[in-house]
């Protein structure tokens, strides 16, 4: 499943948010290094179209995608030096397949700024110079590797020649999301600033309709994706119900939780998609690629369904709605029978043909 990791400064706000995540208690101390233990959260993917389906199903119940976010402790500034970064944050931020960086722009004299100031632009820069370090001693090693590799033949040039201009990048001060770089021949080094980046900026209740400090915020980031929310907002509408949490919401200018943005924008950044499945048992919503075909997505809820791929019957969702059952899509022409080069659209809502 999709997972975003959260990374920060300390003091920031990544526990406070990571509770309203996880609906759980973990501790979130007003002083800095109070977050040790890397946490999962899981958080659904908002689909009003599943509540749709489920009702012209019958369906018994309804599964949205998810999206799954670990807490990432341990950036401070100067971490990628001595011992460096530790394995254990390492191996949770490789695993990441986007970073979701937490970003202080909220101004409370009683919370401790690590830095002295609050001042978004720089804790970015000191967040992504951490980053970017830690990716030069990564290419550093593996530089001096893939030129034995290549010299003994045993390693395509280009895998060196796509290291050093990712070193070059970096040492030119960008990250290698920023850059653009292709990363893909040098995916075994899990290059930290070439995963996709989210800013989330923590901010002030107030500054939440704000739109001229957000649009300030936003430029600061472009074309990275923002998301703006107030932690302690996030914290309190968990506890409340639908109605209530839609009236905090829109006391504050918003039609959606922070935290319901992150997990749409983090779809949206990583190029997924999904296509939904229903019946009387469930309406469900699986996640794929842009661009994959029918095989592959079938592939994600059962590797059989892959193997054994026949067909798919495919009925866009909006034609399903608009037909009001499956029946009456079929006798207007509208289900459709895809064989195994169909590339999956949006919204799909698909049964597939198999042999087992
Ligand atoms: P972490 O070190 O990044 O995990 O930060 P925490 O979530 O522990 O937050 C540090 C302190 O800032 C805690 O006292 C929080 O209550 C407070 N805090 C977090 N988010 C906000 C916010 O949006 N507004 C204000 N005023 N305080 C916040």
């Amino acid at each position: 499943a999709l997972t975003i990791g959260i990374v920060g400064l300390p003091n920031v706000g990544k526990s406070t948010l990571f509770n309203a995540l996880t609906q759980n208690d973990v501790l979130a101390a007003n002083y800095p290094f109070a977050t040790i233990e890397p946490n999962v959260g899981v958080v659904e993917l908002p689909d009003a179209r599943l509540q749709v389906l489920a009702g012209i199903f019958s369906s018994e119940r309804i599964l949205p995608a998810t999206v799954s976010f670990v807490d990432i402790a341990g950036i401070v500034k100067g971490a990628s030096e001595g011992e460096g970064l530790g394995n254990q944050f390492l191996a949770n931020i490789r695993e990441s397949d986007a970073i979701a960086q937490v970003v202080r722009a909220f101004t409370d004299n009683d919370v401790v700024h690590v830095a002295g100031k609050v001042d978004p632009a720089s804790d970015m820069e000191i967040i992504n110079t951490e980053l970017m370090l830690a990716d030069l001693q990564t290419l550093e090693k593996a530089i001096t590797r893939y030129e034995k590799e290549v010299r003994g033949r045993k390693l395509d040039p280009s895998v060196l020649d796509a290291a050093l201009a990712a070193k070059a990048l970096l040492e030119a001060g960008t990250t290698l999301s920023a850059a653009g770089f292709d990363a893909s021949p040098l995916r075994e080094l899990g290059l930290l600033s070439a995963k996709p980046f989210i800013y989330v900026f923590n901010v002030d209740e107030g500054v939440l309709g704000d739109s001229a400090r957000v649009e300030e915020l936003a430029a600061l980031v472009a074309p990275a994706k923002a998301v703006f929310l107030d932690a302690k907002i996030e914290s309190e509408l968990i506890g409340l119900d639908p109605e209530d949490a839609a009236e905090l919401l829109a006391s504050t200018g918003q039609t959606e939780s922070g935290l319901n943005q992150l997990a749409r924008i983090g779809f949206d950044t990583l190029g997924l998609q999904t296509y939904l499945t229903a019946g009387p048992k469930e309406s469900r919503a699986w996640t794929i690629g842009k661009g994959w075909k029918a095989p592959q997505a079938a592939g994600v809820i059962h590797t059989d369904f892959e193997k054994g791929f026949i067909k798919a019957e495919v009925i866009s969702f909006d034609d399903l709605v608009e037909c009001g059952s499956v029946a009456e899509a079929r006798a207007k022409g509208k289900a459709r029978m895809e064989g195994k080069d169909y590339v999956m659209q949006d919204g799909d809502v698909v049964e597939f043909r198999f042999n087992v």
